[in-house]
């Protein structure tokens, strides 16, 4: 940072309970200070602040709210002499998880763009409510500052409307916003340009199939920098197997348990969220307890593994007839990024696609974006780390810089 200009970015990611900050220079992309505050209404809450090059600062609730939460944020921000009301602050890059079909891309936040973020509550009931405490009490602290949302669907709003519909009555769709909107979008643009830069190509010369595998997975087909499909659809439950949720499922399954088990609905939603995927399968929803206990022969961890490596290797296929062409598979996000043994998995025995992994190259200890196939691969592999603050604070940056 100069000193002249505004070119920092408060990224807030601001659940129901929790807020992950990270306060960006854009000048040299670097990070100022990075923060968490966890558990926010118990009375376990806890702040934890780490300025850049310095020690972690650690600051005791009561946060009762959003609001309290943020208020300690900012006066943590103040003792490093700089936050909401700093001069240099150019924007505040909220993550908003649901912006329907209207929001294509980032917006700089006024009464109406709130009112239609307030609407779409009822599509993510979980996630919007916290989204929108935050930009509430952000505008607050920094009343002169733009307010950007970025949403995790703008990037899937360019499918295609076959990819994007599901096959159920139009009118009854329509009425109630039943659609594919995708999640994990920051991650997939990010990671779907990196694989580019990596490839030494202009996004709009690629097609790439991204896996963002980390708690929640996605699986995205970006065609020359566009998402023309991805695995996520009305809500973040469809598509892959994930570390609680079910991923693909019959939906009949819901209304044979509703029917025939007497659950509720309430108790249904739990079992498929929260229950589900590898907790489900298995007891662990980590994966690197998976891989270990596979490893060490328990069949129900390998059962487990099998079921989320092949539902892997089903997308990959799909994804591979809808882009016809495919320069790069790009693994992202904690399992992508880390467990060989699930990469290795995924493209094993597809060697007639093109796709390889070099057994080299997948388990080096290396951690930036990298190839993990072998030189002569017709279809390259990467291993690109995601970074959706990054990619969150540019996107905000980009839209109010002069
Ligand atoms: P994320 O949601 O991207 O933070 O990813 C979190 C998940 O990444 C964790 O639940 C772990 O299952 C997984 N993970 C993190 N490190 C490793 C590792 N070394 N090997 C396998 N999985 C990992």
């Amino acid at each position: 940072m100069s000193g002249t200009g505004r070119t920092r970015v408060l990224v807030l990611n601001t659940g129901s309970s929790s807020v992950k900050y990270q306060l960006l220079d854009m000048a040299d992309a670097s990070r100022v200070a990075t923060g968490l505050v966890e558990r926010i209404g118990e009375d376990s809450a806890r702040l934890a602040h780490t300025p850049a090059g310095g020690r972690e600062r650690e600051r005791p609730g009561p946060f009762p709210d959003v609001a309290a939460a943020l208020r300690a944020v900012a006066d943590e921000l103040a003792a490093d002499g700089t936050g909401f009301d700093a001069p240099d602050l150019a924007a505040v890059g909220h993550r908003v998880v649901h912006g329907g079909e209207r929001f294509s891309g980032p917006v700089v936040l006024d009464d109406a763009a709130v009112a239609e973020i307030e609407s779409l509550v009822p599509l993510a009931p979980l996630h919007n409510p916290g989204n929108l405490d935050g930009i509430r009490t952000a505008t607050a602290l920094a009343p002169g500052v733009p307010q950007v949302a970025v949403f995790d669907t703008a990037f899937h709003t360019t499918m295609p409307e076959y990819a994007a519909r599901y096959a159920i009555d139009t009118a009854t769709a329509d009425e109630h916003r039943i659609r594919r909107y995708g999640f994990h979008g920051t991650s997939h643009a990010y990671v779907s340009r990196r694989t580019a830069e990596l490839l030494g190509r202009a996004p709009e010369d690629v097609n790439v199939i991204v896996l963002h595998l980390g708690n929640g997975a996605s699986a995205s087909a970006v065609a020359g920098g566009v998402c023309v499909e991805t695995s996520m659809g009305l809500t973040p439950l469809e598509g892959l197997v994930m570390g609680t949720r079910s991923g693909d499922i019959d939906p009949a399954v819901v209304l044979h348990l509703a029917r025939n088990a007497g659950m509720s609905l309430d108790a249904i939603d739990t079992l498929l969220n929260k229950r589900s995927g590898l907790l489900g399968l298995c007891g662990d929803n980590d994966m690197r307890e998976v891989t270990r206990r596979a490893a060490a022969g328990d069949g129900a961890a390998r059962l487990a593994l099998d079921v989320y490596t092949h539902r892997l290797k089903k997308y990959v296929g799909a994804y591979t007839a809808v882009l016809g062409r495919v320069d790069a598979v790009a693994f992202t996000a904690g399992v992508g990024e880390n467990s060989p043994v699930v990469r290795a998995a995924v493209l094993a025995g597809l060697g007639g696609l093109g796709l390889v992994v070099d057994p080299d190259r997948n388990t080096a200890p290396d951690r930036g974006p990298r190839f993990i196939s072998p030189e002569y691969a017709a279809v390259a592999v990467a291993v690109v780390p995601t970074d959706e603050e990054l990619e969150i604070a540019r996107q905000a940056y980009d839209l109010v810089s002069p």
